[in-house]
């Protein structure tokens, strides 16, 4: 039946354009929080990034906000006071895997493989932050039914998001602004990146989608705080 679920959310995910969960904890990944309370809760894939990790953090620390980090190892060794800083800035440090497998087309990443370097990036973050992830996100999204239980096995709560802004497409600031205000929604969960590429207009977006949050009267938490 679980096995099922997943499926289905799987047909769903593939068939939306906006890769948009619309309910709360369908199997075993969210997309989004079930409430009627305006909250909303940011996530930044791809990073730890030298350069637009600290500019996202500084946006963030300006706004008093916190939000949800999804990192790679890859990145993370290499900029391990960025994973520190994020985490002691009050954010959540999430998993990401280590190196950002494309598992639907890497297959044999998905079984014992995938379960190595997300254990791997567990032991990571730990080491850095001294906490434990609770979180895991898969690059590109990827929700098969075994590696959804895998991770869940691994005791990680799988998310996915409920909108992005297309970041990685780099639309201009304004652009991502207007698309992050029609969509917003009570119990949201964003995706944005502040690793794997450019992301200069995402930092350049962030005052405006904030502003546009809060004129609505929204606050923004993390995912621990969001799916409480
Ligand atoms: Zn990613």
């Amino acid at each position: 039946m679980k096995k099922l679920i997943i499926f289905i959310i799987l047909i769903v995910m593939l068939s939306s354009a906006a890769y948009a969960l619309n309910k709360n904890y369908l199997g075993w990944a969210v997309g989004q929080a079930k409430t009627t309370e305006k909250v909303v809760a940011l996530t930044f894939d791809d990073g730890p990034h030298k350069i637009y990790t600290p500019q996202v953090l500084s946006v963030l620390r300006q706004h008093n906000i916190k939000a949800t980090f999804f990192m790679c190892g890859t990145y993370a060794q290499y900029y391990p006071e960025l994973v520190k800083q994020a985490s002691a800035d009050g954010h959540e440090i999430a998993n990401h895997t280590f190196s950002h497998p494309n598992l639907f087309k890497n297959k044999a990443k998905r079984g014992a493989a995938l379960v190595n370097e997300v254990k791997q990036m567990n032991q990571l973050i730990e080491k850095l932050t001294m906490i434990r992830p609770a979180y895991f996100r898969a690059p590109y999204n990827y929700m098969g039914p075994e590696t959804v239980k895998a991770i869940n096995d691994l005791g990680l709560i799988y998310v996915s998001w409920t909108f992005s802004v297309k970041d990685w497409e780099k639309p201009a600031p304004a652009v991502m602004v207007d698309n992050f205000n029609k969509r917003l929604i009570p119990g949201a969960i964003v995706l944005l990146h502040d690793g794997g590429g450019n992301r200069a207009n995402t930092v350049a977006a962030l005052p405006g989608m904030i502003e546009a949050a809060r004129k609505k009267g929204y606050r923004f938490v993390t995912l621990g705080e969001l799916l409480k």
